[in-house]
């Protein structure tokens, strides 16, 4: 088995909503470097991707959508499928870059799915938005349901994909809703509060993929600690009882307190050990099976590079000290690109660098997530032959 695959091209980085746009690829570009900085790739060759092709893209997509992203920039105003919107504007090579990030993704699970890796990460996939007809929150193709969907035509009937981004994880909930094949759990902030309106405790799947997904809607300021005591509670025994062949996760950051489109307050020091869990949950739960990608994150200087560099460290099992302090040609890269820029100092926002400590569900406290976890568990655990109301389970 040989080491885990890290794909990256910078290519990648013409995958460009425009300037104005929170989706910035310069938070993709100021990660590898940060990595790149920190000694956390190398001698690790970067898979070069190529862009998927039609008929991968069908795996998530209508024919017909896949054609009106193709004319998009050539077309008039009025194109629909959610193109041209603020949150979706039409850019040069539209189809090409977004076919580039579903292809990034699926080279990922094509290694892992072939044994040549145990693990893969690609920082630019995560498009988790996307539906079948419709580009959505700054998503055009969804990269997350191709490569799952391929996984499934190669050997693979279990697969488990958790979501942390600070957004429901719709699109890829929505393509195997009624698939139980596909467990879909999802943690973020509660749709009354955020877009994209949806991932309530009560959708739990259709038909006999009832309880294979799973939503935890969190309340607005809920720390470190508040989203692992909501974590710990619901996902370790729903994979236990799933029994996954293969973890894929999505690994937004835009949980972070200092997230400008979102309000859960997790830190950087969370992202961190949030991976470290996911990592262990992979070898516990899934045979080592572990296909990371992005996702969302709006901090582009202050927290991605960061939290991502953290991601690809824990893949690469070279976990990265977190009171390590940022390298000084990193941050004068910034600087020359964002003179005013307030730049953190070390790869944690804490004093001394520690995890995040949290109370275990089922303590007798009473903590603000607590009424989620209790949804959560009542919606979905008898369903997986689990007991709600037993904090053992
Ligand atoms: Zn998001």
């Amino acid at each position: 088995m040989s080491s885990p695959a890290v794909v990256w091209d910078p290519a990648l980085l013409a995958y460009n909503l425009g300037d104005d746009h929170p989706f910035n690829p310069v938070r993709l570009d100021l990660t590898i470097r940060l990595a790149t900085a920190l000694g956390v790739l190398e001698d690790v060759p970067f898979l070069v991707p190529e862009p998927a092709v039609a008929e991968q893209l069908y795996r998530a997509h209508t024919a017909e959508y896949v054609e009106a992203v193709r004319q998009a920039p050539m077309a008039g105003w009025d194109v629909g499928h959610g193109l041209g919107t603020p949150d979706n504007p039409v850019f040069t090579d539209m189809h090409e870059a977004s076919a580039l990030v579903v292809g990034s993704t699926l080279l990922g699970a094509r290694r892992i799915a072939e044994g040549r890796a145990l693990r893969a990460v690609n920082i630019a996939g995560g498009l988790h938005h996307a539906m079948g007809d419709r580009a959505s929150g700054f998503c055009v193709y969804n990269d997350c349901v191709v490569a799952i969907s391929w996984l499934l035509d190669h050997g693979f009937d279990r697969i488990a994909y958790v979501d942390t981004d600070v957004h429901h994880g719709d699109g890829v909930q929505a393509a195997f809703y009624s698939d139980p094949r596909v467990l879909t759990i999802s943690l973020h902030q509660h749709p009354f509060t955020l877009f994209p309106g949806t991932g309530y405790a009560g959708e739990i799947g259709e038909g006999a993929a009832g309880g294979r997904a799973v939503n935890l809607p969190l309340p607005p300021a809920t720390k470190d600690a508040g989203w692992f005591r909501a974590f710990h509670a619901v996902v370790p025994s729903v994979l236990a009882a799933f029994r996954p062949q293969i973890l894929v996760t999505q690994c937004g950051v835009d949980s972070h307190v200092e997230d400008p489109l979102a309000d859960l307050s997790l830190t950087v020091d969370g992202h961190r050990a949030i991976y470290r869990t996911l990592r262990e949950f992979a070898d516990t739960f899934a045979e080592g099976r572990w296909l990371a990608v992005g996702g969302g994150g709006y901090q582009l200087i202050r927290v991605v590079p960061r939290s991502w560099t953290h991601l690809l460290a824990t893949v690469l099992d070279r976990d990265v000290d977190p009171t390590t302090p940022l390298p000084r040609e990193w941050t004068e890269r910034v600087l020359a690109m964002a003179p005013k820029a307030e730049v953190p100092t070390r790869m944690t926002d804490g004093p001394d660098g520690a995890e995040p400590s949290f109370s275990r569900w089922g303590d007798g406290m009473d903590d603000p997530v607590d009424i989620a976890v209790r949804d959560t568990r009542r919606a979905v655990f008898p369903l997986h032959g689990l007991d709600p109301d037993d904090p053992r389970d």
